[in-house]
């Protein structure tokens, strides 16, 4: 089949889907019919196995964006006399942070600034000081910047301290191999649009199932009620609550199966750490600077430096580079001006090369 795309998404999610996960969104399903809820079912299983090899964990799907999985995950989770940490170097740490303020769940930030990772001395002393605190939230892969943050150390101090742990793998789960179980977390969050390289209109979560049981009537909302969510699932047998987004649940599956084609995760990620490479070097010749180290670099998403000169203007650059056929991402960072240029989706290491060659023919300001 054709692909009609006028150019390629090199961006976070959503990013560019294959045809044929395309195309089987061509079908209409009934949402309770169980057809359709086997296929569920079946999205559920996979998850769940991807997730970890170890008994005890369940998944949950849930209809809106990620942060919609997020909001479900803080506003179930937490008990009335709860209280969350934070722990932010991103625009999404600090959005779990502003989740808990709107729904008035007690909670504690500690910011350690979008350069530096999550400081784990200071996770140790905060858990010990504050008996309060029963859960901790941190992200994986901090997209602002494009950090990998380091999960399995704060997951082994979280349990440590015998605190519910909470993982934003938005934008890694399926594309860097993780074990939900090694890295200690009750509740891993991801979505459709993201490294399963599914189209957008669902979160998901990965939970151990003794912990979410233990949930139910906490929710301070309907539509986001994880627990509710997940027990007419698993006991309606893949049945949603209200209409559910039965196209991108079937392209889903279908980027599930295309995952385990390619050669699942590992093979996913040798292509997109591939891509991060061939990128890195090649904006590197051009004279680009990446904005993180290459220790603290994930292979998701590379912040730039946006290059120092007069005749340098952001939306310029990426309009040349959209004619060109590649779309690339404005900077989020707050304490550097930067672009990003995303690695995931249907993107192949030849496509990497001619981005280089396109952001060659765009530059028209003289690099210092
Ligand atoms: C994409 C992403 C989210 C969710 O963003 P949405 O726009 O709501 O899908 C949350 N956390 C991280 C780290 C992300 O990359």
């Amino acid at each position: 089949m054709e692909d009609e795309n006028p150019y390629l998404l090199l961006t976070p999610g959503p990013l560019s889907t294959t045809p044929t996960v395309k195309s089987v969104m061509m079908r209409d399903w009934c949402t309770w019919d169980e057809d359709y809820n086997g296929l569920v079912q079946d999205v559920r299983r996979r998850l769940t196995s991807l997730a970890t090899s170890e008994a005890g964990y369940t998944s949950v799907l849930m209809q809106g964006s990620g942060t919609f999985c997020v909001e479900s995950v803080i506003g179930t989770t937490l008990p009335r006399d709860g209280k969350l940490l934070v722990l932010a170097n991103g625009a999404y740490g600090l959005r779990i942070a502003e989740i808990a303020r709107r729904l008035g769940i007690a909670y504690e930030l500690v910011d350690s600034g979008e350069l530096n990772q999550p400081d784990i001395a200071a996770l140790d002393e905060t858990l010990s000081k504050d008996s309060h605190i029963t859960h901790v939230a941190a992200v994986h892969c901090e997209t602002t910047t494009g950090m990998l943050n380091p999960v399995a150390e704060i997951g082994r101090m979280v349990k440590g301290h015998s605190r519910c742990f909470i993982l934003d793998a938005m934008s890694s789960f399926g594309g860097i191999p993780m074990d939900v179980a090694d890295l200690g977390a009750d509740f891993l969050i991801s979505s459709a649009n993201k490294c399963i390289q599914g189209v957008p209109g669902f979160g998901f979560v990965v939970a151990l199932r003794s912990v979410l049981e233990d949930c139910s009537g906490q929710a301070r909302s309907l539509s986001l009620d994880l627990y509710d969510q997940w027990h007419e699932m698993e006991h309606k047998g893949g049945k949603w609550r209200f209409t559910s987004p039965t196209h991108t649940v079937r392209a889903f599956e279908r980027a599930l199966h295309e995952l385990d084609l390619e050669g699942g995760v590992p093979a996913r990620y040798a292509r997109y750490a591939e891509n991060h490479q061939l990128l890195v070097d090649g904006m590197a010749g051009l004279g680009f600077k990446c904005l993180l180290p290459e220790a603290f670099q994930s292979p998701i998403i590379t912040s730039f430096v946006n290059p120092d000169s007069p005749d340098y203007e952001f939306r310029s650059f990426y309009d040349a580079l959209k004619t060109r056929g590649f779309v690339i991402y404005p900077g989020k960072v707050t304490v550097a001006d930067t672009f990003r240029i995303g690695n995931i989706g249907h993107v192949q290491p030849e496509n990497i090369r001619e981005l280089i060659r396109a952001v060659e023919t765009s530059m028209t300001w003289r690099p210092r």
